[in-house]
């Protein structure tokens, strides 16, 4: 629980209460601070960056937040990416159709409300703007999805309920339900209580790539927004005040994992020059696969696809000595191959079983573990 209207101090110990519906304008104020005061390093947009090859192939679409429309862009124009959990019934949402927003699944419909509220006129959702139908095509742009997420202004990471029908809370067609105060009395003393907010349980695995290469995340929890970039954080309880530190390091997680490491090597790639080459250490990688392995996917087999990003990012310079897909087979980049092979799991896990293999993935990797894996020594930066 958070105190509120008492005298105690401390990080958790006065809030606000959280109304139905998010403050535009707090959400306009936490990305107007974010892009005017923290001077975050932009990658370069050149023909030869990752962004670029994807504009030039023609398959960076998004969809017009006003009227609905997926649109093919040529040059990086500012738009909003969505990451939420497909659910069942999308399956049936042909994508690249034009309809109007109110047509849209709920979650779809709600992000791009808040995209166009914070002024940003374009909406990328993977279900939508990849051709769901064309493998050529997704074939080309899984190793890429990481550049578009670190490419948006902002990431809007759903992490409330089970598929888009659900929508997103905190919006006009998606309103919360109003918090209830308890108020205490011990002795002299009264108390007014809120609930602790929010819950990581709720993160899945698909969510680990969007948290470490976007620039800007934005967190719908059914209970509260959270804006996080690098240098740290805004949330609704806390009105306008601005929290320094990784994501999750002083959230109430209710015993669930904060997405310590994923914030870490956000920090790492958003704070170092582009020409870096943002090389992970054989440290940060097994770190990453513990953390990522401890979330629930939908579809266990998508288990090295949704890491694509984090592969391809130790693969030293993709494309180069090893083909993109070459390293998303196994969920082992070449210069951490034989450390990851040191994964371990406990007996006690329940393993979490794919539904059917239609990727192969050998015994030796710890994508077949199917369950949270861990390194008994991950403590040497060279393997
Ligand atoms: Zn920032």
């Amino acid at each position: 629980m958070n105190v509120i209207g008492s005298n105690s101090t401390g990080p958790n110990a006065e809030r606000a209460p959280i109304p139905p519906i998010a403050d535009v304008n707090l959400l306009r104020q936490w990305l107007y601070d974010c892009s005017t005061k923290h001077l975050h390093p932009q990658d370069p947009l050149d023909q030869n960056s990752r962004i670029g090859k994807v504009l030039r192939r023609g398959v960076l679409r998004a969809i017009n937040t006003t009227t609905g429309q997926i649109e093919t862009h040529d040059s990086l124009v500012p738009f909003v990416a969505l990451s939420y959990v497909w659910g069942q019934t999308v399956h049936l949402t042909p994508s690249l159709e034009s309809k109007t927003i109110a047509d849209y699944a709920p979650s779809i419909r709600d992000a791009a409300e808040l995209a166009g509220s914070m002024n940003i006129a374009w909406l990328w959702v993977d279900r939508m703007c990849i051709n769901q139908s064309d493998e050529t095509e997704k074939t080309f742009l899984i190793p890429y999805i990481k550049d578009i997420f670190a490419a948006a202004q902002l990431t809007i990471i759903s992490a409330a309920g089970d598929g888009a029908h659900n929508g997103l809370p905190g919006t006009k067609s998606t309103p919360r339900e109003k918090e209830s105060i308890v108020e205490v009395t011990n002795g002299p003393e009264r108390f007014s209580l809120l609930s602790s907010q929010p819950s990581f349980n709720a993160l899945r695995g698909w969510t680990f790539e969007e948290q470490v290469f976007s620039s800007r995340v934005l967190y719908i929890f059914p209970t509260e927004m959270i804006f996080s970039c690098c240098k740290g954080t805004f949330r609704e309880s806390s009105r306008l005040h601005f929290s320094s530190g990784a994501a999750g390091s002083g959230w109430g997680d209710n015993g669930a994992t904060p997405p310590i490491v994923a914030a870490e090597i956000n920090a790492k790639i958003h704070s170092t020059l582009p020409d870096s080459g943002h090389a992970l250490s054989a440290r940060d990688f097994v770190r990453a696969v513990e953390e990522y392995t401890s979330r629930s996917l939908t579809v266990e087999e998508d288990r090295v696809i949704a890491f694509a990003g984090l592969i391809t990012l130790s693969g030293g310079n993709p494309g180069s000595q090893f083909p993109e897909r070459a390293l998303l087979k196994h969920g082992h980049p070449p210069q951490f191959f034989e450390t990851a092979l040191t994964w371990q799991h406990e007996e006690s896990f329940q393993k979490r079983q794919p539904r059917n293999r239609k990727l192969f993935v050998p015994s030796w990797s710890w994508a077949s573990a199917g369950t949270k894996v861990y390194f008994l020594d991950n403590g040497e930066e060279n393997g």
